[in-house]
Parts: structure tokens; C-alpha cells; sequence
């Protein structure tokens, strides 16, 4: 990182970094939908941190190196923590490590107290309150003084005791992780793909979307679970003096306390217990993102003290991000359903978090140009949470003499024909509908769970059907003959009967899984769902016009136009009675039930004008997600959602108590839905 030159210069980037700092932070705890990985976002908060050391003028006293996490949402009522909940100094390497360790020892007078090291859990902070040994209230960090009541769904989490034993202190406040374990977290996912619905990015975001849900019922199916790691307030006889003897204590009630801990004695102690977590942590269950560093004595904390963003008793050690070195063998090409190429880099195999990874996706020419990517060259692969992994850049200095840039094909690698990039476009596609390769990804992709759901029909077999000149597109399925099929290498009379049976059910999909089916560029699950309300049958969308289109409110210009394009198209026009004469349902069945949803059989009541949404819009999204909106309050209304200058609805929603949300909070609620 190379600082800028003048002030000037400083106060320039360090305006950006904080914008886009707060632009992260408010996807990654208020809809907890990170765009970029941690390490991205450290890397970032480290430049701005680098740019107010040098230039004091530039720091201003909202900056994001100052403050705490983020805004809480109102959707859950708020609560004001008592001590309030600070974040960590963090430490990226052995240098950050001995600086921490002297500045310790510098306000010590030259002494090293007990550091316990405990391991850093990546899941979100909460605070517990036991009150006469009953658990009164769990919180969320929010911006470190006022957090989210989530007190009925901690009440969810397993592991924790709703009572103290005998001896409790009169009040306690613990603090600790909550977090999903990464097998939970699996099982999460592949539950949310069948069932359609977004999948979490790593096991943090399906841990702090979990926790904050509205729905108890719902948290207690996601199998949270927390580790304590502090005291915060302890009112009655026996209050540890230390955090060995803090978290001995928790213990001792019977509270959660994570056992992969060590107390050292001396700088060195500390680093063996990091150098033997670096990699054993990728055998745990849970993830971990560093270690935690505490001095234990807590007459030795308080002399300490802390900054308005963290304690300087405690430093986070994070270990470095998930990134490897090796070295790329191929740049092959990818040719995807809508004919899109993708660079993919195949590389000698590298463990990476635990895994061995064989190849990345370079995502598109742009990127891979902006990058520089060369087959020979060594490169830094790195992987966040459960995300693919993916180049992040390449290692120059170790570049061989003789690499070339590379230059994405001029024809199309499957079928040979010239390629495109449109106008304003980063991918380069083969626009050739009889691409082998597009046909066979269109055909995988109708068959699809999520699509038509045709089970039965994997990879091979479909690469078996095109080359035996079975089927050609995607309505050819419907004129597979038994007898063909069942004279297939490996297919048999049985499975020929099941692909059979499985297409005839296809038929009766429905509208919305059929325009999603068909790879209509820009037409995903959602939209095919959004087209089949407003529309009802192929036909009254057929005779849309661009404008009908865009008046659906999540249609935007550009997925109009591609579906005008799509249907405008003669071998569409084609592809479709073909598909109604093999008896392909064209609309929605009678009675199909409403999309399950995050707020399915809720009801709910908008006023006042919402900072991003139309009415139309907002009232579309929460039917999306299952829900229905209402023009007057009621007490079965589950939320009044208030924009600026709510009505007399807001007062009604008070009076009842009924929840009032702002138009973040319906964000979180629709959980990405929106
Ligand atoms: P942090 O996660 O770096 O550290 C503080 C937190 O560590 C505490 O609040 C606590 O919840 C947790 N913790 C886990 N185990 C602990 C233990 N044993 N003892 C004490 N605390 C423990 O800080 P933060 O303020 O929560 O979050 C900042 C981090 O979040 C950044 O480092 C960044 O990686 C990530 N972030 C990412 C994005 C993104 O867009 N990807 C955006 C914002 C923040």
C-alpha cells in the first residue's frame, strides 16, 4: 500500500475508503449480504487506518476506524448496553503481535501480565443477562451501545441454560460468539437449495441472519450455538478477579465455555499457541478467523483501558487469509447456457483451508485482463468462508521470462463459430443457438430442481442423448421413446421408465419454473415467479409489450428487453409450440399454493413514503417473500412498515402494539429477497 502524497491526495482516497467502508458494513451487518471477502474489507479499513496516522487532519470522528460494527435495525426492538460492547484491535502479522505485547508492558511498567489466548470464533457478539439466575435477555453487539433485542431466540440455542444453578450471582452479564457450526451450516444450505431460497455465503452470515430473524420457530431450526468468552457485569459474592478464573467461572454455572484455550506465560507461549492453531482450526467444526489475546488479571485491564472502539487489554491476532500460492498449468475456457465464455484457471493442486483446490474461476475477460493472469505464472488463490475460490492476484516478481498475455478466443471453443461482446457488455458470448455447449448447458439447466425438475437426467446422460441424436433442444425430451433410452450404455428398462414418468410430471411445472427453465438471459427463479403472477399464461406474456413489462416493477429495462428478444425469436416461437403440442403446461396450475417465504402468512401495512421503494415496489417484495400487505392495521398485522410521514397507521400500529419496521428493516426481514 503506497500512502498519498499530499494531504490533499489523503483526504481524497480517505473520503472514498470511508464511503465505501460504511457501503460494506452496512451489507455485511445489516443484510448480511457481504459483497467482498474479509480480508478484502480489512485490507481496506487497514489503508484508511495507514492514511489517518500519516494525515491527523483527515480523520473525522464518525470514521469507521473509530466506531463499532454497525447501526442496530429496528425491526427488533433496541436495547442499551450497560458496559458497553467494544470491538478488537486487530494484528495482522509477528510485528502487530510485538507491538501489542510492548505497548502492554510499557503501561505495566516493563511487566507482562498472563495473557489467556483463547481462539477467535467468526459468528457475532451477544450479550446475555441472567437476572437472580434466570436468562432475562440475550442482545446483539448494534453499534456497540445499543444492540437488538433477540432474547427469544437465544432462548432457541441449545446449548445455553434458561437457568443457573443454585449460586449464581444475583446478576450476571456474560458475553460471547454465536455462532453455526460448519457442518449445521452445510446442512443449512443444501435445505435452502432445494427449497430454492437464497444460500448463506459463510457460516457468519447464516449465524447473524439466524439470530435475527423475527420468527423464533424459525431460529430454533437453524442449530445455533454460542461460546462465552467474558464477564461484563457481576453483581453478588465471588466475581472473578481474572479472566482464567472468569471463564472458570462460567463454567462452573454451566455455561458454554470454549475449551480450545491456553494461558501464557511470556511473549513466546503466546506465539506457540498461534502457531498451533494456525492450521489445527480448519479441523474444528466451527470457523475461526484468529486468536483472541487477553491480559487476565482485571486489575491489570483496568489500568489498561480502552479506546472508544476497543479495549487495549486484548488484541485479535488474525490468522492470514485462506490464500495459497501455485502456480497456473491452463487457462481454459468455459462455454456456459447463455453462451457466456468463462476463463477458469486450472493450477497445481494447493490445500487450501483445509481442502485441495484445483481450479478458479477467472470470471470474465475484464477481470482476468485487469489481473494479468498468464499461464506460468504464480498466483495467490484465496478462499472466503464456503465461497468457490478465486485468483486474487499475481505474484509478479516470480513471473517466468517467457509468459504471454493472455488473449481470450476469437470463435467459440465448442462450436467453432465467431464470438461477441455487446456494447457496455464485459462477457464475451457465442451467440450460436445450436452451440453444442449451450444446448447441453440449456438442457441441464431446464431439467434443473429449481427449473422443471426432472430427476434422473445428470450430465452424462444428457451428453449421452446428444450424441446418440435423441434430442437436439429441450422439447425433443418430451419425444424420447422408451426403447431408445433403455438401449443406452448403463441405462437399462427401469431408469428408461423413470426418466419418462419424471418428464410427464414436468410437464406440469408451471409457468414460472418454465420461464426459468428456458435460460431466458436475466429470467431467474424470481423473476420467472414475478412474470408468472403478473402475466398468468405464455400468452398474455407473449403479447406484452416492452412497456407492460417494465411496469412490473421488479422488470427493469434491460431483463425486458432480453425477454422481448427471446420471444421475438423464430426458433423460440418454434421452440415453444413444440413444447404446448407435447402438452408443457403454459400457465400456473389452479390453486398452486403462494411461494413459501421469510414472511409467509404475514400480514402487513405500509405508510408514509419508503426511502427506496415505491408502494408498489415494497407491496411486491413482500408478497415475493410470501407475504401479504393490507390498507388498515389490525392486531394480526405482524409489522407496520413507515417511510416519512407515516399516517395515522403508525399511531394505530403503537397503540396495538403492532411493530413498526423502517424499510431496513424490512430488508433484513425479506433476507435478500428484495
Ligand atoms: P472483529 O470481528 O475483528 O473482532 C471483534 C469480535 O470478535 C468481538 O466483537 C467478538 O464478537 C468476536 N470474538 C470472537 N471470539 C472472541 C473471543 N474469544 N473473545 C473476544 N471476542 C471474540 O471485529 P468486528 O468489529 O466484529 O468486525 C470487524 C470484522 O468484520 C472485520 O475484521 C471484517 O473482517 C469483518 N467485516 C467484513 C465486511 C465485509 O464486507 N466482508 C464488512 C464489515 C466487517
Amino acid at each position: 500500500m503506497t500512502l498519498p502524497e499530499n494531504a490533499d491526495a489523503a483526504a481524497l482516497r480517505a473520503g472514498w475508503l470511508r464511503e465505501e467502508l460504511r457501503r460494506h458494513e452496512h451489507l455485511y451487518y445489516a443484510l448480511a449480504r457481504p459483497e467482498v471477502s474479509d480480508a478484502e474489507y480489512d485490507a481496506l479499513s487497514r489503508e484508511l487506518l495507514a492514511i489517518e496516522e500519516a494525515f491527523p487532519a483527515v480523520v473525522t470522528a464518525d470514521s469507521p476506524t473509530r466506531r463499532v460494527g454497525g447501526a442496530p435495525v429496528d425491526g427488533l426492538p433496541n436495547v442499551r448496553h450497560e458496559v458497553p460492547l467494544l470491538s478488537l484491535e486487530n494484528a495482522y502479522d509477528e510485528a502487530g503481535l510485538d507491538a501489542w505485547l510492548t505497548r502492554v508492558s510499557d503501561r505495566l511498567d516493563g511487566r507482562l501480565p498472563e495473557i489467556v489466548c483463547e481462539l477467535k470464533i467468526d459468528g457475532l457478539s451477544i450479550s446475555l443477562v441472567y437476572e437472580d439466575g434466570l436468562l432475562v435477555r440475550g442482545a446483539t453487539r448494534g453499534d456497540g451501545t445499543t444492540g437488538e433485542d433477540v432474547t427469544p431466540n437465544v432462548r432457541t440455542i441449545r446449548v445455553l441454560p434458561l437457568r443457573l444453578p443454585a449460586g449464581a450471582p444475583r446478576l450476571l452479564e456474560v458475553r460471547g460468539e454465536v455462532y453455526l457450526g460448519k457442518s449445521a451450516f452445510r446442512a443449512l444450505n443444501a435445505a435452502r437449495e432445494e427449497a430454492g431460497e437464497p444460500l448463506f455465503a459463510n457460516p457468519r452470515n447464516a449465524a447473524a441472519g439466524s439470530l435475527r430473524l423475527l420468527d423464533s420457530r424459525e431460529t430454533a431450526r437453524r442449530k445455533l450455538s454460542v461460546f462465552l468468552y467474558s464477564v461484563a457485569r457481576w453483581e453478588g459474592d465471588g466475581a472473578p478477579a481474572t479472566q482464567v478464573e472468569a471463564l472458570d467461572a462460567l463454567l462452573g454455572l454451566g455455561l458454554p465455555v470454549s475449551p480450545h484455550r491456553a494461558v501464557a506465560r511470556g511473549a513466546e507461549e503466546v506465539r506457540s499457541f498461534l502457531h498451533e492453531w494456525r492450521e489445527k482450526r480448519h479441523t474444528l467444526d466451527l470457523e475461526t478467523d484468529g486468536a483472541v489475546l487477553k491480559v487476565s488479571p482485571s486489575l491489570d485491564q483496568r489500568r489498561l483501558g480502552a479506546t472508544a472502539k476497543a479495549p487495549r487489554w486484548a488484541l485479535a491476532f488474525k490468522f492470514p487469509a485462506e490464500e495459497a500460492t501455485t502456480r497456473v498449468t491452463a487457462i481454459v475456457v468455459q462455454v456456459g447456457r447463455t453462451g457466456v465464455l468463462t476463463p477458469v484457471a486450472e493450477f497445481e493442486p494447493v490445500l487450501l483451508a483445509g481442502t485441495t483446490v484445483r481450479r478458479a474461476t477467472l470470471h470474465n475477460y475484464e477481470d482476468l485482463s485487469r489481473k494479468d493472469v498468464r499461464v506460468g505464472d504464480t498466483v495467490a488463490v484465496e478462499k472466503a468462508g464456503d465461497v468457490i475460490p478465486k485468483v486474487t492476484r499475481v505474484l509478479l516478481e516470480r513471473r517466468p521470462a517467457e509468459t504471454v498475455p493472455f488473449e481470450m478466443p476469437s470463435a467459440c471453443p465448442v462450436c467453432g463459430e465467431a464470438v461477441v461482446r455487446e456494447e457496455g457488455e464485459v462477457a464475451v458470448r457465442c451467440v450460436s443457438a445450436s452451440c453444442p455447449a449451450q444446448v447441453k448447458e440449456a438442457i441441464g439447466h431446464y431439467v434443473a430442481r429449481r427449473a422443471m425438475d426432472v430427476e434422473g437426467l445428470g450430465d452424462e446422460r444428457i451428453d449421452q442423448l446428444l450424441s446418440a441424436a435423441l434430442i437436439s433442444d429441450v422439447a425433443g425430451l418430451y419425444g424420447l421413446r422408451r426403447e431408445d433410452l433403455a438401449a443406452l450404455e448403463r441405462w437399462g428398462e427401469k431408469s428408461a421408465a423413470n426418466v419418462l414418468s419424471e418428464l410427464e410430471k414436468s410437464k406440469e411445472a408451471g409457468l414460472a419454473r418454465l420461464l426459468f427453465g428456458l435460460g431466458i438471459r436475466h429470467v431467474g427463479e424470481k423473476t420467472g415467479k414475478v412474470l408468472a403472477r403478473r402475466f398468468g399464461t405464455m400468452d398474455a406474456l407473449r403479447a406484452a409489450t416492452e412497456d407492460d413489462l417494465t411496469g412490473v416493477s421488479e422488470i427493469g429495462p434491460e431483463t425486458a428487453r432480453s425477454i422481448l428478444e427471446w420471444l421475438g425469436r423464430p426458433a423460440n416461437a418454434l421452440l415453444l409450440s413444440k413444447l404446448e403440442a407435447s402438452g408443457v403446461r403454459m400457465n400456473e396450475p389452479e390453486g398452486a399454493p403462494a411461494p413459501g417465504g421469510p414472511l409467509a402468512g404475514k400480514t402487513f401495512v405500509l405508510t408514509g413514503t419508503l426511502p427506496r421503494r415505491t408502494r408498489e415496489e415494497a407491496t411486491a417484495a413482500i408478497e415475493r417473500a410470501g407475504g401479504k400487505v393490507s390498507g388498515s392495521v389490525s392486531k394480526k398485522t405482524a409489522a407496520v412498515v413507515a417511510g416519512e410521514d407515516p399516517g395515522s397507521k403508525r399511531v394505530k400500529a403503537e397503540a396495538l402494539g403492532v411493530p413498526v419496521w423502517s424499510e431496513d428493516d424490512l430488508d433484513v426481514a425479506l433476507g435478500g429477497l428484495s
